[in-house]
This record gives structure tokens, sequence and C-alpha cells, in this order.
């Protein structure tokens, strides 16, 4: 316990940057020396609105979600600490988690109906949220003081002592900023870091792997209601009262503001933000009368020039000063797709499975059993139903009829990520990449340390992960020069292969492919075969989805040619494929032109 947490703190402080470490020095000598207690008051709300913005980041930063109920978070957690330290008398040890906590189960307690909406109705509900809480504050005499609020509120005590307003109340709020800056630095650190991005940028692939992208949201909103909360909380004990202006809309905006310009998913933009634009209004006191203005010039001018906010900014000028060379490309194990692990038992039956698109019966009761080491080629023209098969099957879409029993479990109408964690994985007709991330860390962020991380602490090393990464890609004949390069920029042929790895990288007992071999060169085509029969020979079983026949011969061990959501064909390579009905869906009257054998 004691190690792990000094290799915590180590990493923390290994991640200081020094230009960040010199403005931490600045600031306490700033605030020892020159500060007056009305700076040092000032400087104490923008700690407070540093709390405040680090929560908000794991909402619009790392989920991607526009909330607009920081402030009433922020509220809630004032207003609970103003109520038991006023009628109770309670110390600050018992209401500050008592704050964190009620803000973080009103966040949990709205999560459910609201994290499942698109994001305009999401950030409606949410300013609904927000709305909602302003009307109880005025509303409810008896308990808030309504309109004129609640005041008297003590200053902190801590074992004791009181915290007095000044130096002693700036070392508690900056204390507590910076445990919170470290806290949120190390839950978005390393594999999870990697699996949070790709929940928020790519959760059709994030799923696939096996990735909660639901529960995924909900921590990360908690979680920040609770920094608000405590926020809240600290804005009570300094300002010694609270009213209903701490739900108003002009705090919410406020935070928006500050996380826009700082940034959206660093700690450093955070404190950043908040410094900045709680100082601003101060530094142009002198045209009092113009401050929204200058307010809203900093944000539309940051939303122009900097897109990633003053930190990204940063980065991008510290990376075109001092170029980063590469990093040295990872050590490959043999080349060869290995396993990492014997899947275990496999026996998959999918029973009369049928789905409707409207009208149109995309599969109809289709019946087939896959055992380990064997591969299900899955044939026929186009719109026959063979994507949608592999839908159901990875939960992608939700079957009408029948039943996909995995290894005696019926598994049809399960979440993607939840029959991923059964063993089952997949690789997309259009690979579906996080196209920001390096083809390496697309890889890096399927592996088991990454995906069952979760929010759980402690977190795992993303060394381990990239390790392992870099061997799978490494068995699919990915260069390691392109392991380092962005998805974006990534060939096709290549794309498909770094799909394939992110599967593997799940440790699957079963893959499903659709089409893997479309736009691969010979060489490339060749290669993927070997690899694919490798991993049949290691016991794992396959479902490829494939028009070529001369690629399915030699690699599939039976073949399935469905016709308009039916199976009309089942048996070997060769048996298939001189059966007179699949000559006649091929080559009928209302065949594809694409599935010639
Ligand atoms: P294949 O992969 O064999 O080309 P698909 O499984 O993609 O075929 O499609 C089978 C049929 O279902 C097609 O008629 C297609 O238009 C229809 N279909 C597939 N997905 C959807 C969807 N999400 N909504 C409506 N229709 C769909
Ligand atoms: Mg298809």
């Amino acid at each position: 316990m004691a190690t792990a947490w000094r290799r915590h703190v180590a990493r923390v402080a290994a991640g200081l940057n020094p230009l960040y470490a010199a403005g931490a020095v600045f600031l306490v000598v700033y605030a020892q020396v020159f500060a007056n207690s009305y700076d040092q008051r000032v400087l104490a709300i923008a700690g407070i609105y540093a709390l405040l913005v680090i929560g908000y980041q794991f909402v619009f930063g790392h989920a991607g979600a526009l909330s607009l109920a920081q402030a009433a978070f922020f509220g809630l957690g004032a207003y609970v600490t103003a109520l038991l330290a006023t009628r109770l008398g309670w110390p600050f040890l018992v209401t500050f988690p008592a704050s964190l906590g009620a803000a973080a189960a009103l966040a949990a307690l709205v999560a459910l109906p609201v994290l499942r909406l698109e994001s305009h109705y999401f950030a409606l509900a949410t300013l609904a949220i927000g709305q909602a809480a302003l009307a109880a504050a005025v509303n409810w005499e008896s308990l808030t003081g309504g309109s004129v609020g609640l005041g008297g509120v003590p200053p902190p005590s801590l074992f004791g002592f009181a915290i007095a307003p000044g130096t002693r109340m700036l070392v508690l709020i900056w204390g507590l900023v910076a445990i919170g800056g470290a806290v949120a630095w190390l839950l978005i650190r390393g594999p999870r870091g990697l699996a949070i991005r790709a929940a928020r940028e790519a959760p059709m692939a994030a799923g696939a792997v096996g990735i909660d992208t639901g529960r995924m949201r909900f921590t990360l909103f908690v979680l920040g209601a609770a920094y608000g909360g405590g926020a809240g909380a600290l804005h009570a004990h300094l300002l010694g009262v609270v009213s209903p202006e701490v739900l108003r809309l002009p705090v919410m905006v406020s935070c928006l503001a500050m996380t826009i310009i700082g940034g959206r998913t660093r700690v450093a933009g955070a404190i950043i933000g908040a410094l900045l634009l709680v100082h601003l209004p101060e530094w142009f006191r002198f045209a009092e009368r113009y401050g929204p203005l200058v307010y809203g010039l900093a944000l539309l001018a940051t939303i122009v020039v900097a897109p990633d906010g003053l930190t990204g900014a940063a980065t991008r000028l510290r990376q075109f000063l001092w170029p980063e060379s590469p990093p040295p490309p990872p050590e490959i194990l043999p080349r060869a797709v290995g396993l990492f692990h014997a899947p275990a038992e496999i026996d998959l039956k999918v029973i009369e499975l049928s789905k409707q698109f409207g009208g149109v019966a995309a599969v109809r009761e289709v019946s087939f059993a896959l055992r380990g080491g064997e591969i299900i080629g899955l044939i026929g023209p186009n719109g026959s139903g063979k994507t949608t098969i592999l839908n159901l099957i990875t939960g992608t879409e939700r079957p009408d009829g029948g039943k996909i029993v995995l290894n005696g479990e019926d598994i049809a109408g399960w979440n993607p990520h939840r029959i991923a964690r059964r063993g089952i994985g997949r690789a997309f007709q259009t690979p579906i990449l996080v196209e920001s991330m390096t083809a390496l860390d697309n890889v890096a962020l399927a592996t088991h340390t990454a995906v069952t991380a979760g929010l759980s602490y402690p977190g795992r090393r993303l060394a381990a992960a990239r390790a392992e990464a870099a061997s799978l890609l490494g068995g699919l004949e990915i260069e390691s020069s392109a392991m380092q390069r962005w998805a974006a920029d990534l060939p096709h042929g290549v794309r498909r292969r770094v799909e394939i790895a992110r599967a593997l990288a799940a440790r699957p007992r079963i893959l499903v492919l659709d089409e893997p071999a479309a736009g691969l060169d010979e060489a490339e085509r060749n290669a993927l075969r070997t690899a694919l029969r490798d991993l049949a020979a290691q016991g794992m079983a396959l479902i490829v989805i494939e028009h070529d026949f001369h690629f399915l011969s030699g690699l599939a061990s039976r073949l399935i040619c469905l016709d308009a959501g039916q199976v009309i064909a089942q048996g070997t390579v060769e048996a298939v494929r001189r059966d007179k009905l699949v000559e006649a869906a091929f080559f009928g009257p209302t065949a594809g032109a694409d599935g010639a054998p």
C-alpha cells in the first residue's frame, strides 16, 4: 500500500511540467509576500473555481458531454455545508465529505435518465436540473432561507482549529486543489486514459472490445459532480453565506468558459482557466462597464485561436519550437500472432436467428454452430444479411427472434461490451479507429489492463499495454514505424489490420471479421490468411465474411451461403462453390455484380 502510494506520488512529480512547477512557486510567493487580504480572497475564489473546473473536465472533456448542471452540484455542496455547519454545528471533516457525497448522489440519481440522451437533449436536461435546483433554493424558505439564503457559516474547523480566512484558508483550498488535481491526473492516465478517449471518440469500437461506455460516462459524471460539491462547500465557508446566486447561470457560464479557455482535458488547464478568469475582472476594473465585453472577447479569441485551450496551444507551441523525436519503436516479439492465452472451450450455437428492418427481413431463421479451431466463411450477395448476422452476434443489433447460445448461455440482445467480455471480438466492415491516437495506442486501449481497469484505482502501466499491442501488430506484419503514426494517416490495408489487432488485444475466444481482406493487396491477403489460420490452430473460432472463394479456400473449414437473409447452402468450400442455388444467387437476375466466385 505504502509503496503503491509512493509510486503514484513519484509519477505525479515526474509528470509535473517545469513551467507549471515554476507557476506554482510564483503563486505561493505572490500569495505570501505581495498579496493583501483582498488579493488572497480573490486567489481563494480562483482555487474554488479550479476544483469546480477539474470536476467539470471529467464530464465536458473526458466524457465529451456538454453538461449544464455543474453549477447545481456546486450549489448543492454549498447548501449542504451551510446547513450542517450552522444548524448542527458539524465540523469540516464531516460536512465536506457530506457535500461531496450529496452532489455525487444527486448526479447518480439524475444520471440514469439523463445520460442516455443525445447531445442537445442532454444539455437541455442538465440545464433543467440546474433550474430545478434554483427553484428549490428560492422557494423552500424554511430550509434554504429563500432568496436571502443562509448566513453565519463559520470558517472550516479542522481537528478543533478554526481555519481563519487569509493564508490558512488559502492553504486549505489550494491544498485540496493539489490533491484533487493529482487524483484527476492519475485517473486519466495510462491505458485507462486510452479507454476513456476511445469511449468518447469511437464508442462503437470501445464497446466492441469490452469497454462499458455507459458506465464510463456515469462514473465521470458522478465524479465531476463530487468535485463540484466540494468546491461549493469551500465557497460556503469562504463567503460565510450561501444564497441562490451559487445556483444561477453565471456560475455555470464561468465554469464552461474557464474549461474552454484553459483546456478541456488537462488539469493545468483547469487551474490556469480559473486563475485567469477570476482575475480578469480585477485587472480590468478600470473598465468595469466593459467587463462582460472583455470576458466575451477572451472566450471568443480562445475558441478561434486555440480550440483546445491555452494548455493545448502551449503544447503545440512547444512541439513546434522543440520538435519531439518520435518515441523509439516498441520492441517486437516473435513475428506470429500469439494469443497470450489459451482460449477456453468454445461452443457457439446460433438458433433460428431473425432480424427485421421495417419491412425488410434482413436475417430469417438462420442457424449454425461454431466450435473452437473452426473458421466459418460467410458468403452471399450484397444485402443478403451477412453484416447483420455479425451485428446480432456481437450485440450491435438486437435480434427479433432466435437465440445465440455461447457455452450454454443465451447472449442474444446483450450489450456489445458484455458480449465482448464473454470473448467475442470483432472487426467492422469499415474500420472504426480512434483517429487522433497512434496505431499502437488504438490496440493498447483494448488490452486487458485498459478494458477492465474502468475507473477503479490503482491504474495500470501503459508500457505493458503498448508492448502487448506492438507484438500483436507485429504479428500482423505492421512495421514498427507505422505503429507510431496517427490512425487518421494510415492506409486502408493497415487500418484493417490495426482493427484486427485491437480485437485480439481484448483476448477473444471467437473472432468475427467483416470483409477483412477487402482493400488489401495480394501479399497482405496472404499474410492475413496465414495469421487467421494460426489463430484457428491455437483453438480460436472465427467467422469471416468474404466474397472471394479463392481467399476462403484453404482457410474456411466450412462455408455458409446466404441469400435474402436465409441460409441457402452450407458445407465445404468446394461443395458450396458447385451448389446450384449458390450459383443462382451470385449470377441470377437479382444478384449483385461483385459476388463472382
Ligand atoms: P450484407 O452485409 O450481406 O451486404 P447487410 O446485413 O448489411 O447485408 O444488410 C441486409 C439487409 O438489411 C439489406 O437489405 C440492408 O439494406 C438492410 N439493413 C441492414 N442494416 C440496416 C439498418 N440499420 N437499417 C435498415 N436496414 C438495414
Ligand atoms: Mg456487409
